[in-house]
Protein backbone atom coordinates (compact mmCIF):
# COMPACT_ATOMS: atom_id res chain seq x y z
CA UNK A 1 0.00 0.00 0.00
CA UNK A 2 1.60 3.20 -0.70
CA UNK A 3 -0.52 5.93 1.43
CA UNK A 4 -0.34 9.67 1.77
CA UNK A 5 -1.99 11.43 5.07
CA UNK A 6 -3.68 14.60 5.06
CA UNK A 7 -4.87 16.62 7.86
CA UNK A 8 -4.96 19.75 10.12
CA UNK A 9 -2.36 19.67 13.28
CA UNK A 10 -4.25 18.14 15.90
CA UNK A 11 -6.15 15.40 13.65
CA UNK A 12 -4.13 12.45 15.17
CA UNK A 13 -2.25 12.11 12.05
CA UNK A 14 1.34 10.74 13.76
CA UNK A 15 -0.82 8.39 15.84
CA UNK A 16 -2.48 6.60 12.71
CA UNK A 17 0.68 6.66 10.59
CA UNK A 18 2.35 4.55 13.46
CA UNK A 19 -0.77 1.86 13.91
CA UNK A 20 -0.62 2.04 9.45
CA UNK A 21 2.42 1.07 9.83
CA UNK A 22 2.35 -1.69 11.71
CA UNK A 23 -0.93 -3.13 10.56
CA UNK A 24 1.05 -2.59 6.64
CA UNK A 25 4.31 -3.12 7.62
CA UNK A 26 5.71 -0.54 6.07
CA UNK A 27 7.87 2.90 6.73
CA UNK A 28 6.29 5.84 8.06
CA UNK A 29 7.93 8.40 6.20
CA UNK A 30 7.66 12.61 7.64
CA UNK A 31 9.67 14.76 6.00
CA UNK A 32 9.00 17.10 8.94
CA UNK A 33 10.79 14.13 10.76
CA UNK A 34 13.67 13.67 8.37
CA UNK A 35 14.84 17.44 8.54
CA UNK A 36 14.46 17.42 12.30
CA UNK A 37 16.75 14.38 12.13
CA UNK A 38 19.40 16.09 9.54
CA UNK A 39 19.65 19.48 11.34
CA UNK A 40 20.04 17.02 14.20
CA UNK A 41 22.88 14.79 12.76
CA UNK A 42 24.43 18.02 11.28
CA UNK A 43 24.41 16.89 7.62
CA UNK A 44 24.77 18.95 4.50
CA UNK A 45 20.57 18.90 4.59
CA UNK A 46 20.86 19.58 8.21
CA UNK A 47 22.83 22.94 7.59
CA UNK A 48 20.67 23.72 4.65
CA UNK A 49 17.19 23.79 5.93
CA UNK A 50 18.41 24.36 9.76
CA UNK A 51 17.38 27.85 9.36
CA UNK A 52 14.20 27.55 7.29
CA UNK A 53 12.86 25.25 10.49
CA UNK A 54 13.40 27.67 13.17
CA UNK A 55 11.52 30.32 10.79
CA UNK A 56 8.64 27.82 10.40
CA UNK A 57 9.24 28.32 6.28
CA UNK A 58 8.78 25.40 3.72
CA UNK A 59 11.72 23.76 2.25
CA UNK A 60 11.76 24.92 -1.51
CA UNK A 61 10.44 22.19 -3.39
CA UNK A 62 13.91 20.77 -5.18
CA UNK A 63 14.89 20.15 -1.57
CA UNK A 64 12.04 18.51 -0.52
CA UNK A 65 11.56 16.08 -3.45
CA UNK A 66 15.17 15.27 -3.35
CA UNK A 67 15.02 14.02 -0.06
CA UNK A 68 11.92 12.23 -0.51
CA UNK A 69 12.99 10.49 -4.12
CA UNK A 70 16.01 8.67 -2.27
CA UNK A 71 14.17 7.61 0.77
CA UNK A 72 11.68 5.71 -1.80
CA UNK A 73 14.58 4.46 -3.25
CA UNK A 74 15.16 2.60 -0.15
CA UNK A 75 14.64 -1.27 -0.21
CA UNK A 76 12.13 -0.96 2.77
CA UNK A 77 9.60 1.10 0.26
CA UNK A 78 9.10 -1.78 -1.87
CA UNK A 79 5.82 -3.04 -0.49
CA UNK A 80 4.62 0.57 0.37
CA UNK A 81 4.54 3.65 2.74
CA UNK A 82 2.96 5.84 4.08
CA UNK A 83 3.55 9.70 3.60
CA UNK A 84 3.23 12.35 6.53
CA UNK A 85 3.83 15.78 5.49
CA UNK A 86 4.41 15.51 1.63
CA UNK A 87 3.39 16.32 -0.43
CA UNK A 88 2.49 20.21 0.68
CA UNK A 89 2.27 21.44 -2.70
CA UNK A 90 1.28 20.89 -6.26
CA UNK A 91 4.50 21.07 -7.70
CA UNK A 92 5.48 18.30 -5.29
CA UNK A 93 2.91 16.00 -5.50
CA UNK A 94 3.40 16.38 -9.61
CA UNK A 95 6.85 15.53 -8.84
CA UNK A 96 5.71 12.34 -6.75
CA UNK A 97 3.34 11.39 -9.46
CA UNK A 98 6.23 11.53 -12.06
CA UNK A 99 9.19 9.89 -9.77
CA UNK A 100 6.71 6.61 -8.61
CA UNK A 101 5.33 6.37 -12.60
CA UNK A 102 8.93 6.26 -13.37
CA UNK A 103 8.98 3.11 -11.64
CA UNK A 104 5.59 1.72 -12.79
CA UNK A 105 3.53 2.42 -9.44
CA UNK A 106 1.32 5.04 -8.13
CA UNK A 107 -0.42 6.37 -5.04
CA UNK A 108 -3.31 3.70 -3.45
CA UNK A 109 -4.75 6.11 -1.56
CA UNK A 110 -4.96 9.38 0.27
CA UNK A 111 -6.48 9.61 3.53
CA UNK A 112 -7.70 13.28 4.44
CA UNK A 113 -8.98 13.53 8.30
CA UNK A 114 -10.94 15.74 8.97
CA UNK A 115 -12.06 18.34 11.76
CA UNK A 116 -13.11 20.95 13.12
CA UNK A 117 -11.39 24.07 13.65
CA UNK A 118 -13.57 24.13 16.50
CA UNK A 119 -12.75 20.49 18.15
CA UNK A 120 -8.72 21.32 17.19
CA UNK A 121 -8.50 23.59 19.04
CA UNK A 122 -10.36 22.07 22.10
CA UNK A 123 -7.47 19.21 21.85
CA UNK A 124 -4.58 21.29 21.46
CA UNK A 125 -5.55 23.92 24.29
CA UNK A 126 -5.92 21.12 26.54
CA UNK A 127 -2.15 20.00 26.02
CA UNK A 128 0.20 21.18 28.59
CA UNK A 129 3.57 20.35 28.82
CA UNK A 130 6.03 20.28 32.22
CA UNK A 131 8.80 22.45 31.14
CA UNK A 132 10.92 20.84 33.38
CA UNK A 133 11.19 16.94 32.02
CA UNK A 134 8.97 17.77 28.90
CA UNK A 135 6.11 14.65 29.51
CA UNK A 136 3.34 16.10 27.75
CA UNK A 137 -0.36 15.42 29.56
CA UNK A 138 -3.85 16.49 28.34
CA UNK A 139 -6.33 17.82 30.70
CA UNK A 140 -9.08 15.69 29.20
CA UNK A 141 -8.32 12.63 27.67
CA UNK A 142 -4.45 12.66 30.20
CA UNK A 143 -4.52 14.88 33.00
CA UNK A 144 -1.73 14.64 35.94
CA UNK A 145 -2.40 13.15 39.18
CA UNK A 146 -2.76 16.69 40.97
CA UNK A 147 -3.88 20.11 39.54
CA UNK A 148 -1.66 20.92 37.04
CA UNK A 149 1.39 19.71 38.22
CA UNK A 150 3.68 17.23 36.68
CA UNK A 151 3.63 13.75 38.30
CA UNK A 152 6.73 13.04 37.61
CA UNK A 153 8.89 16.35 38.96
CA UNK A 154 6.00 18.34 40.81
CA UNK A 155 7.06 21.61 38.13
CA UNK A 156 3.97 23.60 37.53
CA UNK A 157 2.72 22.96 33.68
CA UNK A 158 2.79 25.31 30.98
CA UNK A 159 0.79 25.29 27.63
CA UNK A 160 3.43 25.62 24.60
CA UNK A 161 3.26 29.03 22.72
CA UNK A 162 1.69 27.03 19.18
CA UNK A 163 -0.38 25.28 21.39
CA UNK A 164 -2.38 28.66 22.37
CA UNK A 165 -5.94 29.50 21.18
CA UNK A 166 -5.34 32.15 18.38
CA UNK A 167 -1.71 30.34 17.51
CA UNK A 168 -3.82 27.17 16.83
CA UNK A 169 -6.75 28.86 14.86
CA UNK A 170 -4.38 30.54 12.37
CA UNK A 171 -2.07 27.19 12.14
CA UNK A 172 -5.39 25.30 11.23
CA UNK A 173 -6.70 28.45 8.59
CA UNK A 174 -3.39 28.28 6.89
CA UNK A 175 -3.14 24.44 7.01
CA UNK A 176 -6.83 24.26 5.54
CA UNK A 177 -5.88 26.78 2.73
CA UNK A 178 -2.40 25.71 1.71
CA UNK A 179 -4.02 22.10 1.56
CA UNK A 180 -7.10 22.85 -0.63
CA UNK A 181 -5.27 22.52 -4.06
CA UNK A 182 -3.88 18.67 -3.51
CA UNK A 183 -7.22 17.91 -2.13
CA UNK A 184 -8.78 18.64 -5.63
CA UNK A 185 -5.30 17.16 -7.46
CA UNK A 186 -5.89 13.79 -5.71
CA UNK A 187 -9.55 13.99 -6.08
CA UNK A 188 -9.31 14.68 -9.50
CA UNK A 189 -7.59 11.28 -9.99
CA UNK A 190 -9.80 9.29 -7.88
CA UNK A 191 -7.70 8.16 -4.70
CA UNK A 192 -9.00 10.96 -1.96
CA UNK A 193 -10.77 9.39 0.65
CA UNK A 194 -12.31 12.09 3.29
CA UNK A 195 -12.32 10.26 6.89
CA UNK A 196 -13.55 12.18 10.11
CA UNK A 197 -11.25 12.23 12.76
CA UNK A 198 -13.66 14.18 15.64
CA UNK A 199 -13.63 11.03 16.83
CA UNK A 200 -11.92 8.71 19.27
CA UNK A 201 -8.79 7.12 18.32
CA UNK A 202 -9.83 3.33 17.72
CA UNK A 203 -12.47 4.46 15.14
CA UNK A 204 -10.54 6.46 13.17
CA UNK A 205 -8.41 3.42 12.88
CA UNK A 206 -11.13 1.37 11.95
CA UNK A 207 -12.60 3.64 9.54
CA UNK A 208 -9.04 4.53 8.40
CA UNK A 209 -8.57 0.67 7.61
CA UNK A 210 -12.28 -0.11 6.33
CA UNK A 211 -11.51 2.30 3.47
CA UNK A 212 -7.89 0.76 2.64
CA UNK A 213 -9.80 -2.85 2.51
CA UNK A 214 -11.73 -1.50 0.07
CA UNK A 215 -9.36 0.40 -2.05
CA UNK A 216 -7.04 -3.07 -1.61
CA UNK A 217 -9.80 -5.12 -3.08
CA UNK A 218 -10.77 -2.96 -5.66
CA UNK A 219 -7.09 -2.86 -7.14
CA UNK A 220 -6.93 -6.76 -7.14
CA UNK A 221 -9.65 -7.44 -9.79
P1 LIG B 1 4.53 21.14 11.09
O1 LIG B 1 3.25 20.38 10.96
O2 LIG B 1 4.68 21.82 12.40
O3 LIG B 1 4.86 22.00 9.91
P2 LIG B 1 6.33 18.99 10.20
O4 LIG B 1 7.02 18.04 11.09
O5 LIG B 1 5.40 18.44 9.19
O6 LIG B 1 5.67 20.02 11.19
O7 LIG B 1 7.42 19.84 9.41
C1 LIG B 1 8.41 20.60 10.06
C2 LIG B 1 9.08 21.56 9.09
O8 LIG B 1 9.75 20.83 8.06
C3 LIG B 1 8.12 22.47 8.35
O9 LIG B 1 7.81 23.62 9.08
C4 LIG B 1 8.91 22.78 7.08
O10 LIG B 1 9.89 23.76 7.32
C5 LIG B 1 9.61 21.48 6.80
N1 LIG B 1 8.82 20.60 5.90
C6 LIG B 1 8.31 19.38 6.21
N2 LIG B 1 7.66 18.84 5.15
C7 LIG B 1 7.77 19.74 4.14
C8 LIG B 1 7.30 19.78 2.79
N3 LIG B 1 6.60 18.77 2.25
N4 LIG B 1 7.59 20.89 2.05
C9 LIG B 1 8.29 21.90 2.56
N5 LIG B 1 8.75 21.93 3.82
C10 LIG B 1 8.51 20.87 4.62
ZN1 LIG C 1 8.07 17.02 34.84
Amino acid sequence: MRIILLGPPGAGKGTLAKDLCKEFNIPHISTGDLFREAVAAGTELGKMVREILTAGKLVPDEIVNQVVAERLRKEDCKSGFILDGYPRTIAQAEFLEKELSALGKNIDAVLYLQISEDAVVKRLTNRRICPKCGKIYNMVSMPPKFDETCDDCGERLITRDDDKEEVVRNRYKVYIQATEPLVNFYEKRGILFKINSDCEHEELIKNALEVLEKVRKSGKD
